[in-house]
């Protein structure tokens, strides 16, 4: 690891950071923009998240949800929380709620760094975030 002053890429602040000794240019201005306190007004959410968000759906509701400590929602269910991921990158929807039947209600929020926020909450509440990858 090394430190670096880098430039936050959504506000252009300089942020103290450390950084991978092999890190890319490209993983250096995600690293900044993550160590900068800066919130993002434009809700830019790349495929990699998506992809992270996707598995985050599969371990909160899929066959072993929550390592068993939940009820595997169905294949159709899982393919519109699929969706709502999608839109979610597309910005056509900032976030949603859905309500199972008996099965507890899973919600998509986006935080202040554009992560992809799910929550499923049943009795018991899990979670998990899709960060941007370093
Ligand atoms: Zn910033």
């Amino acid at each position: 690891m090394k430190e670096k002053n880098l430039i936050c890429p959504s506000c252009g602040q300089i942020v103290f950071c450390q950084v991978p000794d092999n890190a890319t240019e490209e993983q250096e201005e995600k690293i900044a923009f993550h160590s900068c306190d800066c919130t993002v007004t434009e809700i830019d959410i790349d495929d990699w998240q998506v992809l992270c968000a996707k598995q985050s759906i599969e371990e909160l509701c899929g066959k072993d949800a929550a390592d068993g400590a939940l009820e595997p929602l169905s294949d159709d269910v899982i393919k519109l929380l699929y969706r709502i991921v999608e839109l979610m990158a597309l910005s056509e929807i900032a976030g949603a709620t859905i309500k199972t039947s008996g099965n507890g209600k899973i919600t998509f929020s986006v935080g202040s760094k554009c992560e992809i926020k799910i929550n499923r909450t049943h009795t018991t509440t899990e979670s998990r975030t899709a960060r941007t990858q370093y």
